[in-house]
């Protein structure tokens, strides 16, 4: 099955359990809108090579679509559109005023210089310029893509529609128009939500041991805010490899390690382990931060942990997720516990439309008030349809896009 299958797969049941009328999948099967665009670029040694862009509006019914670019050398349509819809119900969950959208190019910015990376970026805006806008499609950085690659992008379409506009794409650079909290908005919210959870479902955060798989931007973030709440940080782990401490590491120490020798394997103190390790250790809390299909049917049987706060995208698999629910393990969904990242997105693009920017403490403010409601909000649903939280939280998303499109007439 493909991303894109599987991930109707969920929506057409959870529009099954609602019983909502056949007209809401009919729509949301489809994306709304989807642009491809040849970009021959010119290399540095003279030759011409053409690499392929997308950008998919999956939804708009709430607002204007929003999602990341992604530079990778497999980009495929049928992903694409998965990640775009997946926007659409992470937005939903949180109630911003958007949509989904998703894009990218299929290249391998590694392979390329600064030179052809930034010649790259600015066709790829021009290509697509009228099907972004600050009221129409809102992009930001993604897998491969950063805020130098936004900042070019930026600097394209000012050109081109000859209009200082900076909430056409987030998470830019802070001089930019950037906000301040959105590098550890997404590690801040899984702990939000985290807390959301202990509060219902009677699990501690303060002396809680909490086990992270990566060590990027996600997982970082998440467990300085586990660690400042009283939490034990037992494992971690890279591509290379994890460490495990039942004890408890300090997360700061553990990146001044990383930083300095490429891994937090062979942190002082800690076991070396393997790098999905983190996910099974014994444990209270588990936070997959690295990679999707992390948790599957060969290793969710081994899960120890009573809670799961999904920081990656897709880091449990369907078949896991029953195992899981058989265990009576409870896994906050992505689509709830990493939309930390695209709501302080959305706190930017208001900012930029207001000119008027907020302190680190508002940020900080509102984006725990998000994250409270959301969790609330989802819960409830959990609770009326007696579903596990990932299905309540498509049944939120879902009813909050279809309420939309039934009030614009679309169905
Ligand atoms: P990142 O590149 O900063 O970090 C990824 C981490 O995963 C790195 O430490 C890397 O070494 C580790 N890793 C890679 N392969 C691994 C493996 N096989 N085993 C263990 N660790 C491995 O990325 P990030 O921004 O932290 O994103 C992590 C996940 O969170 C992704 O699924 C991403 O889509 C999702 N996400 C990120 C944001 C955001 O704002 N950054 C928002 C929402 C969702």
């Amino acid at each position: 099955m493909s991303p894109w299958e599987a991930q109707l797969v969920n929506v057409k049941s959870t529009c099954d359990l609602m019983g909502l009328e056949p007209a809401v999948y009919e729509v949301v099967s489809h994306p709304k809108a989807v642009l491809k665009v040849a970009l021959p670029l010119k290399m540095d040694d003279g030759s011409v090579k053409t690499y392929e862009g997308v950008r998919i509006h999956h939804n708009d019914a709430r607002g204007p679509t929003k999602g990341g670019i992604r530079y990778y050398p497999q980009i495929d349509m049928d992903t694409e559109m998965a990640l775009a819809a997946w926007m659409t119900w992470k937005n939903a969950v949180v109630d911003l005023p958007y949509g989904g959208g998703k894009g990218g190019i299929n290249c391998d910015p590694k392979t390329l210089s600064m030179g052809e990376l930034e010649r790259l970026t600015r066709m790829y805006a021009a290509a697509i310029a009228h099907f972004v806008g600050v009221d129409l499609d809102v992009p930001a950085p993604d897998v491969g893509t950063n805020a130098q690659i936004m900042a070019w992008f930026i600097d394209e379409y000012y050109k081109i529609t000859g209009r200082i506009t900076p909430g056409v794409i987030t998470a830019k650079p802070i001089c930019l128009g950037g906000s301040l909290g959105r590098t550890a908005a997404t590690g801040r919210g899984c702990y939000f939500a985290a807390v959301e959870a202990s509060k219902a479902y009677g699990i501690p955060i303060k002396g809680a041991r909490v086990s992270i798989q990566g060590y990027g931007n996600v997982a970082l973030y998440a467990a300085y805010n586990f660690h400042d709440a009283g939490a034990k940080i037992v494992s971690v782990s890279d591509s290379r490899g994890g460490v495990y401490d039942p004890s408890g590491m300090d997360p700061r120490k553990l990146l001044a390690h990383k930083e300095k020798t490429g891994s937090v394997v062979g942190f002082k103190g800690a076991e070396d382990i393997g790098s999905a390790d983190p996910l099974t250790v014994d444990c209270d809390i588990v936070v997959p931060a690295a990679l999707q299909n992390a948790i599957t049917a060969a290793n969710a049987g081994n899960v120890k942990a009573k809670l799961i706060i999904e920081g990656a995208n897709g880091p449990t698999t369907p078949d896991a997720d029953k195992i899981l629910e058989d265990k009576d393990v409870i896994v906050v969904p992505d689509i709830c516990a990493n939309a930390g990242g695209v709501t302080v997105s959305y706190f930017e693009w208001v900012q930029n439309r207001m000119g008027y920017y907020w302190t680190d403490e508002e940020v900080d403010q509102r984006l725990e008030r998000v994250m409270v409601k959301a969790f609330k909000d989802l819960k409830e649903q959990s609770d009326k349809y007696e579903v596990p939280l990932r299905t309540g939280a498509y049944a939120l998303a879902i009813g909050r896009v279809a309420e939309a499109m039934r009030l614009l007439g679309r169905i």
